[in-house]
């Protein structure tokens, strides 16, 4: 027993000296941060310590063309409507978490990409024939998130909807669930990732008739071009190897969803 403190004592100094000679900071300061969803099947999620989706794989491809190994990226939960402010804060470097691109956006940040390009649309409990499309959505109790392109989109388009904005779309599938509310609007691939989760199979339904283009950037801070420039390579390089697709395939792949017409799309220029 006593021998066996000691062994482990000996290990745990060992193991401190070598983080130590690797270099390694305890105080993260040389880590990477990136910020991901962390409620979303498929793109960004966490389970425990596990991060997994087709963002966290595009966030670490990208990383490592920087230069940055995965144990040295810290993850960082990035909510729809605190993915501006994080960047501008420095809070994190980069955001990948299904951040569309928009000019008012821009204004604040800027985006390496697209990655890949993805759709609005509607997720309604399995049994329910009445919503087709946002034109069935008048006096409909509607669901999305604060800060989404998806919420703001609802809102210009059916002014007659009822929307409630939540802060993550996990709250939303659970009043969609519930009975609380009638439909979920934000991309077709979140929605297909939660449709696919175990829990609520049989339950819940993809409309699928979307109705807006989004195009998934790469936020970082604003006006940095060779960092967009970078992030742009490292996406071609991803999608040339065929690594986006294997990404994709074990990712939101295996939720049967399908990419849409123009993926992969092609990095536009930074500025
Ligand atoms: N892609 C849309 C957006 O950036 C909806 C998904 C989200 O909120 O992350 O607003």
């Amino acid at each position: 027993m006593k021998f066996r403190r000691i062994g482990a004592a000996a290990a745990a100094a060992t193991l401190a000296l070598g983080l130590a000679a690797c270099g390694g900071s305890d105080d993260g300061g040389d880590k990477l941060k990136i910020g991901i969803k962390y409620d979303q099947p498929g793109l960004g999620l966490k389970e425990g310590n596990e991060y997994t989706g087709f963002d966290v794989k595009v966030a670490e491809y990208v990383a490592e063309k920087l230069g940055t190994s995965e144990d040295d990226i810290e993850w960082v939960q990035a909510p729809s409507a605190q993915r501006e402010t994080l960047l501008e804060t420095g809070q994190v470097d980069m955001i990948v978490a299904t951040y569309s691109i928009t000019d008012s956006r821009k204004e604040k940040v800027s985006f390496a990409g697209p990655y890949f390009i993805a759709g609005q649309d509607l997720l309604v409990r399995a049994d329910d024939d009445s919503i087709t499309g946002p034109d069935s959505l008048d006096g409909k109790r509607l669901c999305s998130v604060s800060g989404s392109t998806s919420a703001q989109t609802v809102q210009e388009e059916v002014p007659g909807v009822n929307l409630q904005e939540f802060g993550t779309y996990s709250e939303c599938v659970s009043a969609l669930q519930s009975g609380a509310v009638d439909a979920l609007t934000t991309d077709d691939t979140i929605l297909a990732g939660y449709a696919a989760q175990p829990q609520y199979e049989g339950q819940l339904k993809v409309v699928g008739n979307s109705f807006t283009e989004e195009l998934y950037g790469i936020g970082i801070q604003k006006g940095d071009v060779e960092k967009c420039e970078q992030i742009n390579e490292a996406i071609t390089e991803m999608i040339d190897s065929g690594d986006w697709q294997t990404a994709f395939d074990e990712t939101l792949g295996t939720a049967d969803f399908v990419p849409g017409p123009g993926n992969p799309p092609e990095p536009e220029p930074c500025s």
